[in-house]
């Protein structure tokens, strides 16, 4: 008879788990499981699948090399359920264990499946807290009840004052507690970006990639550029790689986007992160040592550490405080199907064509590429926000519904009505010709507000202020676009918004085309 079964899920590869802390290698058992199910529910990058599985078999390998016993079921066993309920009551069966332990999943759905284990079971079931943040959920509600999580901004500076990151006497270190208006510049034509640290598949990695195609060959994406880290020593030459060659300007080039350059400064730490291969501590360490060794400024330290310690607990804090209902809301009333060009790419909007590209060969765009661009659109054409977390849940290696759901349904769609921010980031082509170079390239004409030849973005942009005028006009942040507006004739705003409705109406036929491995039927 075991001791107790440790079920660890994909996300909780680190060895610092709370359900492994106490584990007793003589008696304890530790369960993982591969599932279709947790693979199937969207359809899941090909990338994303590879990258949790290698990780998840890496992990089991450290574990057995300290001695802790194993129990892994791969994917392709015969008698595999598929599900994790199936495969933890085949694991009871197979040793009798006084208990289940784990440590709290990450996402909501996971944990009602959890209530309903110890009657399916029979077994008491522990479940512990995920103490790999910084800021517990019972800390994040206590906060939210003294108003200290209306705005993100809030949190982040209790967050500084609790955990003394660039903290001097109680005063944040030179004087400004946020350096993000120095954060916003285009990158310089013949800018030398630096050459990233990627990281070849082994034969681990190598045979998941060739387990996901066969048994996943409809999803989105490809496998063949695989280079994210897959083991903690990866991810630990990851995080020194940005420190050292990244960090230093990822504060000055964060908001920019350059065609054909799909990581610039940023860390390429999120699959890592959220897999638990890597800690938001660690990170947040590494990057105030190298502003305290003089080796990066105030504004990139500062900017990097309140993208972890701000917003990833903000969101995080956000969803296990408001779910279930928080998914649930549709401010907008958004109501359109997303476009196939999500998936294809099949877009004259060379923007949105460049993320896709990108998104597909990496299962990876950067947060301005996913809030300005394919978000934005989706913002500006009325996607029905189920339709839009799907499609971000599915396509990105680091996405897990804690940290996705929140900055879809609350940043991009705006669907919770302000509870995560104070305005839409909506934006018309001005914005994106800013940032980055993809208008250049571009069939559409970036200046023009209508007419056949028009950035799709401007009109839409538009029309988005004129109908959510009784939701907006009156918010003091939304003043100027609606004060700009008002300047043009209602025969300028007829045109608007008939060239917004004739988009609308016809951007699934000429725009976009169904990718070939995806019927309509998968949605
Ligand atoms: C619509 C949308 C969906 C997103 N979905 C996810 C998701 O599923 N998973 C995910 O980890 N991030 C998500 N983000 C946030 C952000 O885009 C990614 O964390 C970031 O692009 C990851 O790349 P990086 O490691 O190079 O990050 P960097 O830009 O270098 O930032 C450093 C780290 O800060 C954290 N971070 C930065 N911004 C955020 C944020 N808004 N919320 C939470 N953490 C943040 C991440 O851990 C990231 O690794 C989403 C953003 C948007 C707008
Ligand atoms: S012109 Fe419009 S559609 Fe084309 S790249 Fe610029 S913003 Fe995107």
């Amino acid at each position: 008879m075991t001791g107790r079964l440790i079920f660890v899920l994909g996300d909780q590869l680190s060895r610092g788990l709370s359900a492994l802390a106490d584990i007793d290698p003589c008696h304890d058992v530790v369960l993982m499981v591969e599932v279709r199910e947790e693979g199937t529910y969207v359809p899941h990058h090909k990338q994303k699948i590879a990258f949790l599985l290698s990780a998840m078999r890496h992990f089991a390998a450290d574990l057995r090399a300290e001695g802790i016993r194993v129990d892994y079921v791969r994917l392709d066993e015969p008698e595999n359920t598929h599900s994790f309920t199936g495969e933890l009551a085949r694991a009871v069966t197979r040793h009798k264990p006084q208990s289940v332990v784990l440590t709290g999943p990450g996402e909501w759905r996971v944990g009602e499946m959890i209530l309903t284990w110890p009657e399916v079971l029979g077994v008491p079931v522990e479940v512990r807290e995920d103490d790999r943040f910084f800021c517990a959920i019972r800390d994040f509600a206590e906060l939210s009840s003294r108003g200290k999580t209306k705005r993100m901004e809030n949190f982040y500076r209790e967050m500084r004052r609790r955990t003394g990151f660039l903290m001097e006497a109680g005063k944040p270190v030179g004087g400004k507690w946020n350096y993000d208006a120095e954060n916003r510049k285009a990158l310089p034509k013949g800018h030398k970006l630096p050459k990233r640290r990627r990281f070849t598949p082994d034969a681990t990695t190598r045979e998941v990639m060739a387990l996901v195609e066969d048994q996943f060959p409809d999803h989105f994406g490809d496998l063949d550029r695989f280079a994210w880290p897959v083991t903690r020593a990866e991810a630990l030459q990851a995080l020194e790689d940005f420190i050292t060659h990244a960090l230093p300007q990822f504060g000055d080039w964060q908001d920019a986007m350059k065609t054909g350059e799909d990581f610039l400064y940023h860390a390429l730490l999120s699959p890592a992160l959220n897999a638990g291969l890597l800690t938001a501590s660690e990170a947040c360490e590494a990057a105030e040592a190298a502003y305290t060794a003089g080796k990066v400024p105030l504004n990139a330290a500062e900017g990097f550490i309140r993208q972890i310690l701000g917003w990833r607990e903000f969101v995080r804090g956000l969803y296990w405080t408001e779910m279930p209902d928080y998914g649930q809301t549709n401010f907008l009333n958004a109501k359109r199907p997303l476009p196939w060009f999500y998936w294809s790419g099949q877009t004259k909007m060379h923007c949105i064509a460049e993320v896709v590209r990108g998104t597909r060969q990496n299962a990876y765009a950067h947060h301005i590429q996913r809030l300005m661009v394919t978000g934005n659109f989706a913002l500006l054409a009325g996607i029905a926000p189920a339709e839009i977390e799907a499609w971000y849940l599915a396509v990105y290696a680091d996405a897990f519904d804690w940290v996705e759901l929140p900055n879809t349904h609350g940043m991009v769609a705006h669907a919770d009505g302000g509870r995560l921010g104070s305005k839409p980031y909506a934006a018309s082509a001005a914005y994106i010709g800013r940032m980055s170079d993809y208008c250049r390239g571009c069939r559409y004409d970036a200046k023009a507000r209508t007419g056949a030849n028009a950035c799709p973005f401007n009109y839409l942009y538009w029309n988005f202020l004129i109908t959510h005028r009784d939701k907006f006009g009156a918010n003091p942040r939304m003043a100027l676009p609606y004060k700009a507006l008002d300047r043009f004739d209602g025969a300028e705003q007829a045109a608007i918004c008939a060239d917004a409705e004739d988009f609308l109406a016809k951007m699934n036929t000429p725009e976009g085309e169904p990718p070939a491995q995806m019927s309509l039927g998968d949605w």
